[in-house]
């Protein structure tokens, strides 16, 4: 058996998935929750349905790991660890210095330690995360799947910010982008459904989540995305603002006696979108149960979200040279969300874009949702980060 893990470590919580390889059939996933705490909750799906799950306290990331390994054995998902070949690492930011993934070597993980900066709740996290595997896992090989490294091939016009070039020389200040794996994996996916090779396929890929970006591809390769310097911009999220004047940000700071940028920062990654404007949720099915029964800030929250998301796809419409082959909705509201992809498609009909609202009525299915006739096709595909990762793990362990 050749096994391969995908590892997507945060700060309280460790999320994995097995596949066997190369078949990709998942043998089981699982994650840990409440990662530190006394009532941490171990999950894990594995076989034909069968799940277990325990709270216990799981107080470190080195036992996190450990306890993985233990259960995988116990639980009977695995014989032997020795048959897990790869474990591939989810890493947030690889800058500019990672153009795809990446076998772990000690180098690699001091710049990916390195890179810190640019990720402060992640890249440390999941480099130590790969020294545990690493360990607990001898005979494996690890590897980087980075967030970034999608975004590596857009144009210094498309990912330099209109300042003072020293600060992207000095500091490294540009759109490095985010979800690159997952904008990967439909681009991919598309190209398969679509029965086009990658190189001539142009999309606009919308990952539409709690966290959500849309990304212009051209010729398979990314030359634009909403996501920026970091996570908080372009689309207007569950909990995050996306684009706002940055002049709000003293201003406001200055009218709540806000001591601190980093609490502005704060508010607008975890006070705002969704939940900021709604004040109900950043969960989309909350928001769209309260506007059912009138809250008007919910209302006005469903507008404002579908409105930058239709703002971002004409902006791409413009940059791209043609039409794009296929609009491409995936994650958690891309999937399953009809009215949105209803919405913003309606908003499109000057280009011709067309829905078909029988086909999308679709949930989590790889779906054609456009009519025969609309100018560019309307494409539902299911993102699966994890596989992308158990691919390139799989892959870099066989060359
Ligand atoms: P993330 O991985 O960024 O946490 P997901 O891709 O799981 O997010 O997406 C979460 C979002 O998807 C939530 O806003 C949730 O309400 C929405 N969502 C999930 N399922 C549905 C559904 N059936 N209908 C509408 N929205 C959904």
């Amino acid at each position: 058996m050749m096994l391969f893990m995908a590892i997507n470590a945060g700060s309280s919580s460790l999320k994995w998935q097995i596949y066997d390889m190369p078949s990709e059939k998942r043998v089981a996933k699982g994650m840990i929750d409440r990662l530190g705490k006394q009532d941490a909750i171990f999950k894990a799906s594995y076989g034909e349905g069968q799940k277990f799950e325990q709270q216990e306290p799981i107080v470190s990331k080195e036992k996190a790991a450990a306890l993985i390994l233990t259960r995988l054995k116990s639980l009977q998902i695995v014989d032997r660890l020795e048959d897990i070949k790869g474990v591939g690492h989810r890493v947030v930011s690889g800058g500019e210095v990672f153009e795809h993934s990446t076998v772990i070597t000690p180098e690699v993980l001091l710049q990916i330690e390195n890179l810190s900066e640019l990720a402060p709740l992640h890249n440390s996290i999941e480099a130590y995360y790969v020294s545990v595997f690493a360990k607990l896992l001898p005979h494996s090989k690890q590897v980087a799947v980075f967030d970034t490294s999608f975004f590596t091939t857009l144009a210094p016009v498309n990912y330099l910010y209109p300042i003072e070039t020293k600060y992207y020389n000095q500091y490294g200040v540009r759109k490095y982008g985010a979800h690159g794996t997952s904008h990967r994996y439909v681009t991919q996916r598309t190209a398969e459904i679509l029965q086009k090779p990658l190189d001539q396929l142009n999309l606009i890929t919308l990952h539409l989540g709690n966290g959500a970006s849309i990304s212009a591809i051209e010729h398979g390769k990314a030359i634009d995305t909403s996501m920026g310097f970091t996570p908080l911009a372009g689309l207007m999220m569950g909990t995050r603002s996306g684009d706002v004047d940055p002049s709000i940000i003293p201003y406001i700071m200055e009218k709540e006696h806000l001591q601190t940028a980093s609490q502005m920062i704060k508010i607008l990654n975890n006070n705002s979108g969704l939940l900021g404007v709604s004040g109900v949720s950043n969960d989309k099915r909350d928001i769209d149960d309260a506007a059912a029964t009138g809250n008007h800030q919910a209302q006005l929250a469903q507008e404002m979200f579908v409105n930058r998301i239709v703002k971002y796809v004409g902006s791409y419409l413009a940059l791209l040279d043609e039409l794009p082959d296929a609009l491409v909705f995936t994650a958690g509201v891309g999937e399953n969300d009809q009215p949105v992809r209803q919405a913003v498609c309606e908003q499109l009909r000057h280009f011709g874009v067309k829905i078909d609202t029988e086909k999308n009525q679709v949930k989590g299915q790889e779906t054609l949702v456009s009519t025969p006739d609309s100018t560019i096709k309307v494409l539902v595909v299911p993102t699966n980060e994890e596989l992308m990762i158990a691919r390139d793990t799989y892959n870099l362990t066989q060359k």
